[in-house]
């Protein structure tokens, strides 16, 4: 099957474990070793304090709903996911927000409020490409 959207190129370096985690199920962050912080999306230098010193960390896939809009008309045509949908800004637990869709709920202001718990279910795209979307938490 035609993935229905764009896909990405995960092409550098810094990012490979994050992508190597999704193909797995696993939602993976960078944390810095030396402020403790974990960050999206992964980069070489913390963006808190700067540091190189960086490692890994499996995020538990929950979150909360931080912001979202509901799309009507798809205004790039290679992204042919079927309107109307949510674009969402998810907070995680573990404290980075990352965009994403929210699907598994009726796209309508009346059932999708801010803060509401929010958990990932993941979308296979290609042999190589896996991506993270959220749901409603059961
Ligand atoms: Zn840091």
């Amino acid at each position: 099957m035609e993935p229905n959207r764009p896909l990405p190129t995960p092409l550098t370096p810094e990012a490979k474990p994050y992508w190597d985690g999704l193909n797995e199920h696993k939602l993976m962050l960078p944390q810095c070793q030396d402020c403790g912080k974990p960050f999206f999306y992964p980069r070489i230098l913390c963006p808190h304090c700067h540091s190189r010193n960086l490692t890994w960390i499996q995020a538990s896939g929950k979150g909360k709903l931080f912001s979202f809009e509901i799309v009507y008309q798809q205004l790039n045509r290679s992204f042919r996911v079927p309107t109307p949908y949510v674009l969402a800004m998810i907070e995680l637990d573990e404290g980075p927000r990352m965009m994403s869709n929210l699907i598994n709920i009726e796209p309508d202001p009346a059932h999708i409020k801010c803060d509401m718990p929010v958990e990932v279910v993941y979308e296979k795209l290609t042999d190589s490409i896996t991506i993270p979307l959220f749901q409603p938490a059961r």
